[in-house]
């Protein structure tokens, strides 16, 4: 079902504000974490002053320790459900259990599947059998075909609104990078599937001065989006401050990356 030779033309994705897959260029920006009604509303409201149609933040987050921030839960998912309609965007938040499944499905137009979760079968199946597009994070020793494989438990359940998400991977020197942004798989996974490819640049390299220099290789490598962590005070931001972009540095690489889409 993923695989372009039974099914040869682009998948396109259309939810309220976005047309995503194919030549289309997909914008998606927000905090890593809701914060407050407040806060992701105006970053949301920076978002699209940078031509995203899509917000992101996480309101249920996976973190590495128990004892750091874990996310607002369903107050999250409503903040950032208003912040989105407010300014006429979709929203994509992350999912991390299948029996949240319900719940963030009465939210979100995009379901997000974390690194870490990208082969939680249970979880796979749960959000293939809704009709919500899913964007599904590589995880961070996944192979292309690891990815592939779960994009199939999506689809296996009737659900092929499925987007791919680079987000850089594990190797044996991520000192100064936080992950390897494997950029080689955003043209191979366009060959073997029919699937948007979406870059995730934020998590790729981990620190904000190196955003956008992968965004815009990204771009380059010919992908169908990006999605970007943006944060008006880093220093505070209650996860994922170091990669965060302010407002000013987003806006300008946003702007280049559309510049450069064009010319791709
Ligand atoms: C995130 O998008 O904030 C996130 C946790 O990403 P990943 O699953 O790629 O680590
Ligand atoms: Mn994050």
């Amino acid at each position: 079902q993923s695989s372009r030779l039974l099914h040869p033309e682009d998948t396109i994705i259309r939810t309220p504000h976005s047309v995503i897959g194919g030549n289309h260029f997909v914008m998606m920006a927000g905090p890593c974490s809701v914060e407050s009604a407040g806060h992701v509303e105006r970053m949301a409201e920076v978002a699209k002053q940078g031509g995203a149609t899509v917000v992101r933040g996480g309101a249920f987050k996976p973190r590495t320790s128990p004892y750091s921030f874990q996310g607002l839960g369903e107050e999250g998912l409503r903040d950032l459900r208003a912040a989105a309609d407010q300014n006429g965007l979709d929203m994509i938040t992350e999912v991390m259990d299948d029996e949240h499944v319900a719940m963030v499905a009465q939210y979100t137009d995009i379901f997000q599947i974390g690194a870490r979760n990208m082969q939680n079968f249970s979880l796979l199946k749960a959000v293939g059998r809704t009709r919500i597009p899913v964007a599904l994070k590589r995880g961070m020793s996944a192979t292309i075909d690891d990815v592939l494989n779960a994009a199939e438990y999506i689809a296996a359940g009737g659900n092929h609104q499925i987007m791919l998400l680079e987000r850089g991977i594990r190797t044996f020197d991520n000192k100064y990078t936080r992950n390897t942004f494997d950029l080689g798989a955003v043209p191979v996974l366009q060959e073997l599937t029919h699937y948007p490819v979406i870059v995730d640049p934020s998590h790729a390299v981990g620190t904000w001065e190196l955003v956008t220099p992968m965004a815009m290789a990204g771009v380059a490598a010919g992908a169908s989006g990006m999605i970007v962590e943006i944060h008006d005070d880093p220093t505070h931001a209650f996860s994922d401050g170091p990669q965060a972009l302010k407002p000013k540095t987003y806006l300008k690489m946003a702007k280049q990356a559309f510049q450069l889409h064009d010319l791709v």
